[in-house]
């Protein structure tokens, strides 16, 4: 059955820190490469929304300023998202926008940029920004996969929460530079601090992501093997350079 996968681009204009947007264009290559028709649905604020014809939902990074416009703009869909995620909705959420998934991001001056309150999180901001490289060991339990995640972070929020994380810190601050834990996993939810942007040097989390869209949609999840060596090249060489492995 031909296959076609619709991602939803939330806020690209405001969301695309430290080039997040290649997380689209990752995806959107690998899938058709795959021979998977990709339907891109870029939204602009004051768009209607309808999360029902979303396979997949892209959320960036952005300043606090950016991260509040975008808050403020998807407060009236929340319960459209809270019963799509509850659905298995996949959705990609880095930073600013993860934070957003929480129910607020308390700045130093105690003044809350409010979330949405998707999951049980908050965020506090600290006195200084964790910023760097990043290796973490990915928690999944795909077969044979490779563990490492890498890429960039720079965040003064320090988020907490009970869920499972995305994976445990090697390398770096992850979610508030104290538990080791980075990101969060929460039915089709993968939120994280990781920029880069993160799918580029990552390309087994892009083909996570594809395979929950297509479950996601009804279709088989089969995805055969690309000629990535170039992808793996740059996981690789980040490894290497915070000497990992
Ligand atoms: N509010 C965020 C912070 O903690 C935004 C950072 C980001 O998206 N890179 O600084």
């Amino acid at each position: 059955m031909a296959r076609t996968l619709r991602l939803v681009h939330l806020f690209p204009e405001l969301l695309n820190l430290y080039a997040d947007q290649g997380n689209l264009s990752v995806l959107s290559t690998r899938a058709k490469q795959r021979g998977i028709e990709v339907k891109i649905l870029p939204v602009k604020l004051g768009t209607k929304l309808d999360f029902d014809q979303a396979d997949l939902v892209l959320l960036g990074g952005g300043s606090d300023r950016e991260q509040a416009i975008v808050g403020k703009e998807l407060l009236a869909y929340r319960q459209d998202l809270l019963s799509a995620i509850d659905l298995g909705l996949p959705i990609l959420a880095v930073c600013g926008g993860y934070q957003l998934l929480g129910e607020f991001y308390e700045l130093p001056s105690g003044e809350k940029v409010p979330g949405l309150h998707l999951i049980d999180m908050t965020t506090h901001a600290g006195k200084n920004r964790l910023i760097g490289n990043i290796a973490i060991e990915w928690n999944t339990n795909a077969q044979g996969a490779v563990r490492t995640l890498v890429g960039f972070e720079n965040h003064g929020g320090r988020t907490m929460h009970d869920y499972p994380p995305l994976g445990k810190v090697v390398k770096g601050f992850g979610n508030n530079g104290t538990d080791q834990k980075e990101g969060v996993q929460y039915k089709g939810i993968v939120g994280t601090y990781i920029h880069g942007p993160l799918l580029p040097k990552n390309p087994h989390l892009a083909d996570h992501l594809i395979r929950n869209a297509l479950r996601y949609r009804g279709y088989s999840d089969d995805l055969g093997d690309l000629d990535d060596r170039l992808e793996w090249e740059a996981h690789h060489s980040i490894l290497n350079r915070m000497q990992i492995g």
